[in-house]
């Protein structure tokens, strides 16, 4: 499925053939700490289906505890993460940060990862008041 996409002050846009069948929700840490949020969701693509159509991407490579370096590209100017891949031999998984796709309503996640580090309350999101907008804390 071909996708576009941008960061939030839209100096990189790109664009994508990901594989919806690979949409997947992040519980691991470092995309608790990196995305700010509880959980990263991601979509796989291959390498050559990625292309910058503007902008540049800065890298922050992260050295896990097994020794795999990820690098995590994102928009120097607004700070939008837009994907994190393995660097080196035998590199595969290229996740890109599904809250920058357009076409996002589309990308349902098929799996959860890492649900050993998720936080308690994620499951149950149903259980927690809602409001169609941000209601006046006053
Ligand atoms: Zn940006
Ligand atoms: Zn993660």
């Amino acid at each position: 499925m071909k996708v576009e996409g941008s960061c939030f002050c839209q100096s990189v846009r790109y664009e994508a053939i990901v594989d919806p069948e690979t949409v997947a929700i992040c519980h691991c840490t470092d995309c608790q700490t990196h995305s700010g949020t509880a959980y990263g969701v991601v979509v796989g693509i291959l390498e050559e289906g990625f292309h910058l159509l503007s902008g540049e991407l800065k890298i922050y490579e992260k050295v896990a505890d097994s020794g795999t370096v990820r690098a995590l590209a994102f928009c120097p100017d607004c700070g939008t993460r837009l994907y994190a891949k393995t660097v080196g031999e035998g590199s595969s998984f290229f996740g890109l940060r599904v809250g920058t796709v357009r076409q996002r309503d589309q990308l349902v996640p098929k799996r959860q990862v890492w649900c050993q580090s998720a936080q308690g309350w994620v499951h149950n999101l149903t259980d927690i008041p809602q409001h169609e907008k941000q209601p006046s804390l006053g």
